[in-house]
């Protein structure tokens, strides 16, 4: 049995699409359909990974259909339900397309946008993110809650989006490999992806309805990403040195507590009043224990942080691409000669 994610790490075709699909099997057909019409039209070498996401219905039994007859299918079964993030994250695993590009089961994306994807692709950035522009959901449950969170998701990442919402986005074959998914960040990936030094842009494409089924999610959605929000937000700016963060908070609450202390001293000393009645006093204690603890958490977020990176063998940099001479190994032997 063969479990857990295959390293692939240099791409071997030009385009991977990644599909995750849970109850559609009304759509596999169209999907098959519409989805070879238009990577045809594109004429580049690609593969389909579908994967599914422990469906209820007959999903398994269409896709395993489409995948005998296209060989250009793979499909993977989830033993159960484990969600539209991690559904993405086994076809990034699975990918071996220089460029990635996820999109939905349900045919609400255009297959024929792609072509845009890519043009913009060729331009040489690393994301290129689809962009609703006229979408076809109902305002305040669909469209009011996702313009917010996508000026909150803008503003508080550094990486200006108008639709992070929008599956269909094409990913340059390191940041697919590269970005660490899980919970259901997946609608974070460019922000992510920022650690790395990402380039991306934008392409327009069609929002259509539905073709068949109803949506997976509800309005309880928009909590979960504004909490996934704080994690981003934490992951970006201090996920290499929390130490900074903790540190910072320390000093500042238990220097502002020394300070008082410092006051009541002087004031004890030089008045002779009693000080040990004084709620301030309290407040200094309290603060520079704060202090102290603060700090010391952020040592420890600090060490957790060189276990993960030196334990996973995890870079602290990425490299865009490596230019040497050819036969340098060659050379190298030479001159030891
Ligand atoms: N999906 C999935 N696992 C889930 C929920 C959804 O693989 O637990 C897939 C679903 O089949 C579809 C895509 O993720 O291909 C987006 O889901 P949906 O269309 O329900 O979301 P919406 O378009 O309403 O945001
Ligand atoms: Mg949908």
């Amino acid at each position: 049995m063969n479990q857990g994610p295959t390293a692939i790490d240099a791409p071997e075709l030009e385009l991977s699409i990644v599909i995750p699909v849970y109850n559609e099997e009304g759509n596999i057909e169209t999907l098959h359909r519409e989805l070879t019409e238009a990577l045809e039209a594109i004429g580049r070498e690609y593969e389909v990974i579908a994967i599914n996401d422990g469906s209820q219905d007959r999903s398994y039994e269409r896709l395993n259909a489409v995948q005998a007859g296209d060989r250009r299918w793979h499909i993977i079964h989830f033993r159960r339900n484990f969600g539209q993030t991690a559904a993405m994250a086994a076809g990034f695993d699975a990918a071996r397309g220089e460029i990635v590009v996820t999109m939905d089961a349900d045919l609400q994306n255009d297959p024929r946008d792609i072509q845009g994807l890519l043009d913009k692709f060729d331009d040489g950035y690393d994301i290129v993110s689809g962009w609703r522009q006229e979408r076809k959901e109902p305002f305040l449950l669909r469209r009011l809650p996702s313009a917010i969170a996508n000026s909150l998701i803008s503003r508080s990442t550094g990486i200006k989006l108008h639709d992070y919402g929008c599956t269909l986005k094409a990913y340059h074959f390191d940041v697919a490999k590269g970005v660490q998914l899980y919970g259901e960040l997946h609608r974070f990936i460019p922000a992510l992806a920022r650690q790395m030094g990402v380039r991306v842009a934008e392409a327009p494409v069609k929002d259509r309805a539905r073709r068949w089924g109803s949506s997976k999610y509800g309005i309880s959605r928009t909590f979960k990403v504004v909490l996934d929000l704080i994690v981003v937000v934490f992951i970006l700016s201090y996920f290499n040195r929390p130490l900074y963060v903790f540190g910072a908070a320390g000093f500042l609450v238990g220097g502002l507590g020394a300070l008082l202390g410092a006051y009541l001293t002087v004031f004890k000393l030089l008045t002779e009043n009693k000080i040990g009645d004084r709620p301030l006093l309290q407040l200094a204690a309290l603060l520079m224990v704060l202090g102290v603890q603060f700090v010391s958490t952020g040592i420890v977020a600090d060490m957790i942080m060189r276990t993960y990176h030196e334990s996973q063998h995890k870079p602290i940099y990425f490299i865009r691409e490596r230019r040497r001479a050819e036969n340098d190994s060659e050379s190298a032997e030479l001159e030891e000669a």
